[in-house]
């Protein structure tokens, strides 16, 4: 059995994490979507927890996948669980270079880690959990960006963040 690890912030899920674990799952028997803490984004709008739970409801209705939180190296973490590869979704060049510096710190690390890389669709390519909080923060409809079953809790979320302040 083939088990694909998909790592991220997820600060919050959108339609395009969504879109990589929905392709990932078409090369890989089982998918561990496992949230991180990035320690170069100081700031989340989600707890990890609250990550946790937002992306469960997205997956509900996906048996070969599961979700978790992880706070060590990532390197660690496929080692725990026995994953054959980490799957990141790249879409543009932007991406590109922060995530081969990743990939190949983390070969460093373990000579049998092995990232994939997913081209993002197209539709998709723009999307980040950041355009996500910008649009929303400002009163703008992510009602296309992020998942329906998720998308009022996300709203009310961003918005009770900006008025606290
Ligand atoms: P990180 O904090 O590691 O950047 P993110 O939650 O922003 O985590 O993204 C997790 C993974 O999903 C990364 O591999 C990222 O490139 C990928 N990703 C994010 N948004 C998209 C998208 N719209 N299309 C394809 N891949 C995406």
């Amino acid at each position: 059995m083939k088990t694909a690890v998909c790592p991220g912030s997820f600060d919050p899920v959108t339609k395009g994490h969504i879109d990589v674990i929905r392709r990932t799952l078409k090369l890989f028997d089982k998918v561990i979507v496992v949230v991180m803490e990035n320690y170069h984004k100081h700031r989340y709008c989600f707890t990890a927890e609250e990550r946790v739970a937002l992306l469960r409801r997205c997956l509900t209705d996906y048996e070969r996948v599961e979700v978790d939180l992880y706070g060590g190296l990532l390197v660690d973490y496929v080692h725990k669980r026995g994953a054959d590869a980490v799957v990141k979704g790249l879409r543009a060049v932007s991406d590109f270079e922060d995530e081969f510096q990743q990939a190949l710190t983390n070969k460093q690390l373990n000579p049998d880690f092995e990232t994939v890389f997913i081209t993002a669709s197209a539709e998709y390519m723009f999307l980040s959990s950041s355009v996500v909080k910008q649009v929303c923060e400002f009163g703008g409809d992510i009602s296309e960006f992020v998942p329906a079953a998720v998308c009022d809790d996300i709203v009310n979320r961003i918005r009770e963040r900006k008025s606290v302040g």
